[in-house]
C-alpha cells in the first residue's frame, strides 16, 4: 500500500535544524515515510491513495509528552477517552502519560509500593492494547516513586517494557536522598526520568531545589513553567543551568508569563532547541484537546519563535529526547508516517498556516494521519481551514455548519487497506 501526499505548500520537517524542507510531496509505504521530495521525482499518481494537499502546510503529528490520562472512564475527569479522541482529531498523534489518575489509585497516601507498581503495569498494558480512534499512540505506565520500592521492582518493570518514572516531586514525601537512590535504580534499568522542582503541590510534599536537580541530572524538567504554579525565577533559571542536558518542558496549562521568561533566557543562551511543548492535561484546569496547537501558537506568536521552530518544539524536539522509545515527530525517511495538514483560518492575515500561527491565529487541521492512515479531517471544535484536501481526486470540503462543529466525518481504515469508510453520509 502506497500513500502519497502531494502539492503541499510547505513541509515542516519537525527537525530543529532542518526547518522547512525543500519538498512538496511525501511517499508513505507500510506506514512509514519512504521518500520526501518534489512531485516530479516521486510520481504520486502511482500511489494507491493520493492526497492532494491543495497548497496547505504539512507538519509532523504533534506529540504531547505530558498528560495525566486516567484509566478508562474511571478518570476523575470523565470522558477521558472522548478527549483523547478529540486531541487526535486536532492533530496530537502521540501522547505520553506522566502518571494516571483515577479514583482509588494507590499512590502517595499512604505510600503503597505494590499499588504503584501494579498501577504502572496495568496502564502500560492497557494503553498498549488500546489506541483511541484505533490510531493514537499512548505511552502509558509510569512508576511513581514512593517509600518501600526496591531496586528489584525497577528491574521487574523494565523487563516488562515499562520505560519511565512518573514526574518526580510535587506529591512525594520522600526525602531528596531517597528519591535520588530510587532514580539511580531506574536509570540503571534504562528508564526516562522527568522531575519537577520547587515546592510540592500536595500537602507534606518536599521542596526540590537546584542541588537535587543537579544530582539527579533528569532527562526532562517537567513543566518548567509551572504545573500549574510556577516556581521562583531564580530557581527556574538555576535548574536549567545545572541540568544542561535536560529537556525544558513548557506546558499549555502552566504559567504563560514564566514561559516567556524561559524562552527569552534560552534564546540568549542559544538553547531554544531544548524546549519541548506539552499540555499537562488535565491539571485542575480542565481538559483541552487542542492544547498542543495552542502551545505552538503561543510560543510562536507571543514568544517570537518562527512557526516551524515552534512546531519542532511540539514534534521533533520531543523525538530527540524520547528517541529510544518513539519513532515519530519528524517528516523524514524511516519515521512513522504521522502527520497533519494545517491551513490558515478564513480571514487570517497570514499568507499560510505558518503565517497565521506567527500572527497569533489558531489554525485547524484539514487531515490528520497516523501510520499512513487518515484518522480524521478535523475535530469537532477545530478552527476552520481555508482549503480542503482532495482524496483520489475528490475534494472533501465542509457540507454545512452542523458538519463543521458537531458531525465531522470519521475515517476507518479497512483491514484490506483499499477504501476509507466515512461515517458522515453527507460526504
Ligand atoms: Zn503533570
Amino acid at each position: 500500500m502506497k500513500v502519497a501526499i502531494f502539492n503541499a505548500g510547505k513541509i515542516v520537517s519537525g527537525d530543529w535544524d532542518k526547518g522547512i524542507l525543500k519538498a512538496d510531496t511525501v511517499l508513505i509505504e507500510d506506514g512509514k515515510f519512504t521518500q520526501i521530495g518534489y512531485e516530479n521525482e516521486i510520481h504520486p499518481e502511482k500511489a494507491d491513495i493520493r492526497i492532494d494537499a491543495n497548497g496547505m502546510v504539512l507538519i509532523p503529528g504533534l506529540i504531547d509528552p505530558h498528560t495525566h490520562l486516567g484509566f478508562g472512564e474511571w478518570g476523575p475527569e470523565n470522558g477521558m477517552i472522548g478527549v483523547a479522541l478529540e486531541a487526535l482529531y486536532q492533530g496530537t498523534t502521540t501522547t505520553v502519560d506522566e502518571f494516571a489518575r483515577y479514583e482509588g489509585e494507590p499512590d502517595f497516601y499512604p505510600p503503597n509500593p505494590d499499588g504503584v507498581k501494579a498501577s504502572a503495569i496495568v496502564h502500560y498494558f492497557a494503553w498498549k492494547n488500546y489506541r483511541p480512534g484505533g490510531l493514537m499512540k499512548v505511552h502509558g505506565g509510569s512508576i511513581i516513586l514512593v517509600k518501600g520500592l526496591k531496586e528489584s521492582d525497577f528491574k521487574e518493570l523494565s523487563d516488562l517494557g515499562i520505560w519511565k518514572v512518573a514526574q518526580i516531586g510535587g506529591s512525594s514525601d520522600l526525602k531528596p536522598a531517597e528519591l535520588l537512590e530510587m532514580a539511580s535504580w531506574a536509570r540503571k534499568y534504562g528508564m526516562f526520568i522527568p522531575t519537577n522542582f520547587g515546592a510540592g503541590v500536595l500537602k507534606g510534599a518536599v521542596y526540590l531545589d537546584s542541588d537535587f536537580v543537579k544530582n539527579l541530572q533528569p532527562d526532562k524538567l517537567a513543566h518548567t513553567n509551572g504545573g500549574s504554579t510556577a516556581a521562583p525565577w531564580d530557581l527556574t533559571r538555576e535548574v536549567m543551568e545545572v541540568a544542561p542536558k535536560a529537556a525544558v518542558e513548557l506546558v499549555t496549562y502552566g504559567n504563560w508569563k514564566m514561559s516567556l521568561k524561559i524562552l527569552d533566557y534560552l534564546r540568549t543562551k542559544n538553547e531554544l532547541h531544548r524546549v519541548i511543548l506539552g499540555s499537562d492535561t488535565p491539571t485542575g484546569q480542565g481538559w483541552f484537546p487542542i492544547a498542543m496547537m495552542q502551545g505552538v501558537k503561543f510560543v510562536s506568536a507571543v514568544g517570537n519563535v518562527p512557526a516551524e521552530k515552534a512546531i519542532a518544539m511540539a514534534t521533533g524536539n520531543i523525538y530527540d529526547y524520547y528517541k529510544k522509545w518513539i519513532n515519530t515527530g519528524k517528516i523524514q525517511e524511516g519515521f512513522e508516517a504521522d502527520c497533519v495538514l494545517i491551513d490558515k483560518p478564513p480571514g487570517s492575515v497570514g499568507t499560510d498556516a505558518l503565517g497565521a500561527i506567527e500572527n497569533g491565529d489558531l489554525v485547524g487541521p484539514a487531515m490528520v494521519m497516523v501510520d499512513g492512515k487518515i484518522a480524521a479531517l478535523r475535530g469537532r471544535d477545530s478552527r476552520p481551514t481555508t482549503k480542503y484536501i482532495k482524496l483520489n481526486g475528490k475534494e472533501l470540503g465542509v457540507s454545512d455548519p452542523d458538519e463543521r462543529q458537531f458531525d465531522p466525518p470519521r475515517f476507518y481504515w479497512k483491514s484490506t487497506g483499499e477504501t476509507y469508510l466515512l461515517l458522515n453520509d453527507k460526504q
